[in-house]
């Protein structure tokens, strides 16, 4: 099978409006290069596939080209592993970041000689210079909203004081915490982030790519721009909470750009609001915990909102796509429910899965006036919408796995499936009528018996003159295979769990994980690693890629086929 990337036209935004107007007046030569920024220190979650959809995305359409780069100037945090992880979860939703034949994977430590050496650059101009505050004084003395800040007592450094105290903070004569570089800004600015902020501090930390080369780190405001500026980004891309951080943004760069170091136009900080799901988590640092102490399996668990834990449920990267086209881009903060995600990955499942029968909860069901050694083979569509993908076969016998609520001795009002004398229609196959049960010294029903209708083949003549009311699946013992299936549910049964700084290990779904030993019909013994299916009136399931295995099959359940959250059940 071929598959085909159709991107649909994509839906204009406030982004795309701006790159637009950039293009009508030539401000970049119809040059469009955007970059995905990610701090090496965890996995990348499902807002961050926002962020990777709308930059790799809008690259990609306007021809231009959208850079990996890992923001890594927190040398206590980051690793390889983190890094590896983040090149897969990018790859894994479609985007690559090779353009014109050349690659665009970057690392801001690879920034580092030219980051200090713009930062001697400013202090040599008046425009930073060290502090030797404490922490605390430093605090103190940035004012608050009504006040405005007091200027440190070393804010006057001539700029060769500076540039000694600087070069000596970098060879390591100095402790921790002793001076900062400071850029010289506006201390009584409004906007806290323009008064004098650091641009640089002291860190005796290992690096995972530098090593023991540095002892001084730059900030990530200080860091960011610069980075954009070297890779000549036009459009940088963030989220809200960095508003009140573009003035500085754009004074770094006009600097530097003063000083002959960076052509105009400078690239342009552009805002987006963040995505927040329902019923997930997207802080770093609170998925960290559900990991460490063990609320789940790790941060690939298949109810983890990691792109790595959404793989692994089942999710596909054409769902997340779909995910990012129906919320749009705008400027105003909001939830969007799971339900929308949960509709976009039903939509696009539909479309792929084939269909596949599976008993979760089996009960024997014995058709008494069936030949023991008689075995007649069944079909239906591999997808009902798509004749052209062909029929699946599997064989009828005289004992069958049915799923144990599709029969009830005493039965409700509404039932139509089996219960004593009541007649159904075994999906594929013959019509039955239930004729008594068997049970254990409990009472409780092992096995159920019926007879049936030799002339009620599905699909042929006969079929029609049988009425019944209800059709269940079942899979012949004989032939079943067996399946490990894991009932994944949400993960938090709250909407927004960690609300109001809420303690949202309150709010788990103690039921979010199940297992049941399943019977599917033949021919899935072979089965391959991440193979999506819906299993017939169940939902949409895939072979776990961690664990499953051919002959040790192992199912997730990526969602049910029906939204039944806040519905009794
Ligand atoms: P940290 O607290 O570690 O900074 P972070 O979630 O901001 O966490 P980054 O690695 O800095 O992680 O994020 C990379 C990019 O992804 C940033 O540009 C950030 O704005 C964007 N991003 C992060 N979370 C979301 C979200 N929920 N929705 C959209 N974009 C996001
Ligand atoms: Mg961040």
């Amino acid at each position: 099978m071929t598959t085909e990337r159709n991107d649909p036209p994509a839906a204009s935004n406030f982004i795309r409006n701006i790159i637009d107007d950039d293009n009508r007046t030539g401000k970049w030569n119809q040059r469009v290069e955007t970059r995905f920024p990610p701090e090496p220190n965890g996995y990348l979650h499902i807002g961050h596939a926002k962020s990777i959809c709308l930059n790799f995305g809008i690259a990609r359409s306007y021809g231009g080209v959208c850079h990996l780069r890992f923001d890594d100037t927190n040398p206590e945090k980051e690793s390889v592993e983190y890094v590896n992880s983040i090149i897969d979860a990018v790859t894994w939703l479609g985007f690559e970041w090779q353009h014109n034949g050349a690659e665009h994977l970057y690392y801001a430590s690879d920034y580092y000689d030219k980051l200090y050496a713009f930062a001697e650059l400013l202090i040599e101009r008046g425009h930073a210079y060290v502090d030797s505050q404490s922490a605390e004084q430093m605090r103190t003395n940035r004012g608050s909203a009504t006040e405005v800040g007091t200027p440190s007592p070393f804010r006057n450094r001539t700029p060769q004081e500076n540039l000694d105290l600087f070069r000596r903070m970098k060879a390591g004569e100095f402790k921790e915490g002793e001076h900062v570089l400071r850029a010289k800004i506006d201390m009584s600015s409004p906007n806290f982030n323009m008064r004098d902020p650091v641009i640089y501090r002291i860190r005796f930390a290992h690096h995972y790519r530098t090593g023991d080369t540095w002892c001084v780190y730059p900030m990530y405001d200080y860091t960011h721009c610069i980075s954009d500026a070297l890779e000549n980004i036009t459009h940088s891309l963030c989220t809200l909470e960095f508003e009140d951080h573009r003035p500085l943004y754009d004074w770094i760069l006009n600097q530097l750009a003063d000083a002959g170091v960076f052509q105009r136009p400078l690239p342009q900080q552009i805002e987006f609001s963040r995505l927040n799901l329902t019923y997930a988590i997207t802080s770093k640092r609170k998925l960290l915990q559900l990991v460490t102490e063990g609320y789940v399996d790790g941060w690939d668990d298949p109810r983890m909102p990691t792109i790595v834990g959404v793989r692994r449920r089942g999710f596909t990267p054409e769902s997340i796509q779909l995910l990012c086209d129906r919320i749009g881009v705008t400027k105003v903060d909001s939830w969007i429910d799971m339900s929308v995600f949960e509709g976009a990955l039903r939509d696009d499942l539909d479309e792929k899965a084939p269909r596949v029968t599976a008993v979760l909860d089996p009960l024997k069901l014995i058709i008494d006036n069936f030949p023991a050694d008689l075995t007649e083979t069944c079909s239906a569509p591999v997808h009902p919408h798509h004749p052209e993908r062909g029929t699946r076969t599997f064989p009828l016998s005289r004992e069958l796995w049915i799923e144990r609520e599709d029969f009830s001795e005493a039965p409700p009002k509404g039932y139509f499936r089996l219960f004593p004398g009541n007649r159904v229609r075994l999906r594929y196959g013959y019509v039955v009528e239930c004729t008594g049960v068997d049970k254990d010294a409990n009472g409780n029903v092992i096995a159920v018996h019926c007879n049936y209708f030799p002339d009620s083949r599905s699909g042929t003549e006969g079929a029609n003159s049988y009425k019944v009311k209800g059709t269940i699946h079942w899979v012949s013992v004989a032939s079943a295979c067996p399946a490990e299936v894991r009932l994944y549910d949400r993960l938090f049964k709250e909407a927004q769990p960690d609300a109001g700084g809420r303690d949202f290990l309150q709010a788990l779904n103690p039921d979010s994980k199940r297992v049941v030993h399943a019977y599917l019909e033949p021919g899935a013994h072979e089965t391959a690693a991440e193979q999506r299916f819906q299993f017939e009136r169940h939902g949409y399931f895939v072979t776990d890629r961690i664990d499953s295995a051919p002959g040790k099959l192992v199912f997730n359940r990526i969602v049910s086929l029906r939204d039944s959250w806040g519905k009794p059940s």
